[in-house]
């Protein structure tokens, strides 16, 4: 073996640890004490995971804040203040600054990662070079994939359309949308759909942002995906809109998507700080319950969405801080903690289509390694992500903390 990881606890059969062999970057087989030579990594019985899915990132306009203002905190000036310091957007700046949130992405033990990336007449493709050159330089740490769409509208943004056509030509390879800043929000959701079956790719929308269950525009998603057979193709993201609505229309729309094959990636951070703005007491939270979602047969993912900008000024790139916000402002019951983390792992991965995620033989030895001992303790104690491992190589190391007694008479390790 290439490399044997010994000790690990599998979330779902964590009272026996096993061992994992790895052979020319793929799991070759897993088996308590495994009777092989190889380059060997005793974990203690610490909780093992395929390594963590960010389904919703922008690196492009992630930490600005030090160029931009975030006093009313709501998505108007969000969207007002990061479309004045875009303009001065050039692609080393973008570079470098998607740089360090990747950087921490994979450092918290995140291994595949869809990024959402923003063209039109103020940024063109000066976002796109940025970040194209992180996907080959880091491919040794993280799969990266870029979702082309248009933060600042469609329709009502001539020039975008071909910008867009044109990025989906030089490294995107997933179309996205947010018709809520369109003149015609159907009109651009039409328009995605049409892009989307001409390049046969898939399509992940920013939709029904808002606070009132009204005028759901996922009814409008579902109908389509239906009509042009994209069932497993589409995610929406945020729906914060489905957070307010009662059980009834919650249930029904639920429905739709699960049926249409429309999948939800909810964004906590981000619709937390943005959400509820309007009102001076008994706060909305704006999160919507992917969990209640998944009984249902909705696939969804939880994911970071913003970092250090006016959308969120907040942001370690840990989707693991991620999944525990989510279970603290959804009311996630402790029987349910397994499935907060399988919102950052199993079912991001069937969000993005991948083909071959899991710890599974044969699968690619995408691994972290947690300083827990189960998947419900993975959500409930925030515990660091120690080690990750992209295709059997190790990627990053943390250091587990050391306490130093007093009066023990001896020297404290270092
Ligand atoms: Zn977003």
């Amino acid at each position: 073996m290439d490399l044997i990881l010994r000790n690990a606890r599998m979330i779902g059969a964590e009272q026996e640890p096993t061992d994992i062999g790895i052979e020319g970057g793929r799991i070759a087989v897993i088996q308590q004490q495994l009777a092989a030579d190889g380059e060997t990594i005793d974990l203690g019985g610490r909780l093992v995971s395929s390594g963590l899915i960010e389904t919703h990132i922008h690196l492009d306009k992630s930490c600005i804040l030090d160029r931009c203002r975030a006093e009313k905190g709501d998505l108007e000036e969000a969207i007002q203040e990061v479309a004045r310091a875009k303009k001065g957007f050039i692609p080393e700046d973008v570079y470098a600054r998607a740089k360090k949130t990747l950087e921490k992405s994979i450092l918290n033990g995140t291994t595949h990662m869809r990024t959402q990336l923003e063209v039109d007449p103020g940024i063109g493709l000066r976002g796109l070079e940025g970040v194209r050159r992180l996907v080959e330089e880091y491919r040794w740490a993280i799969d990266i994939e870029i979702c082309i769409f248009p933060q600042e509208g469609l329709l009502n943004n001539p020039g975008t359309d071909e910008l867009m056509v044109e990025a989906l030509r030089n490294g995107g390879s997933v179309v996205g949308a947010a018709p809520y800043t369109d003149s015609s929000p159907h009109g651009q959701i039409d328009r995605i759909f049409a892009i989307a079956r001409e390049f046969d790719i898939d399509i992940d929308m920013h939709l029904d942002f808002g606070p009132d269950p009204d005028d759901l525009d996922l009814l409008y998603v579902c109908e389509q995906t239906e009509k042009f057979r994209y069932g497993g193709r589409v995610a929406i993201g945020h729906v914060t809109k489905l957070s307010g609505a009662p059980p009834e229309l919650f249930d029904r729309c639920a429905r739709r998507m699960a049926a249409a094959g429309v999948a939800l990636t909810v964004l906590p951070s981000t619709d937390l700080y943005l959400m509820g703005r309007h009102m001076d007491h008994s706060v909305m939270r704006g999160v919507t319950a992917s969990h209640k979602l998944l009984h249902h047969g909705v696939n969804c993912s939880l994911s970071t969405n913003n970092v250090l900008n006016p959308f969120t000024p907040f942001g370690d790139c840990s989707l693991v801080r991620m999944a525990n916000l989510y279970a603290n402002a959804a009311h996630a019951g402790i029987g349910e903690f397994d499935a907060c983390l399988d919102l950052v792992t199993e079912l991001p991965a069937r969000l993005m289509n991948l083909k071959d995620y899991g710890i599974a033989v044969g699968n690619p030895a995408d691994i972290v390694v947690l300083d827990t001992d189960s998947g419900t303790n993975a959500i409930a104690e925030l515990p660091d992500v120690l080690m990750g491992f992209k295709r059997g190589r190790k990627t990053f190391e943390r250091q587990r903390p050391t306490l130093f007694r007093p009066d023990t008479g001896l020297c404290p390790s270092p």
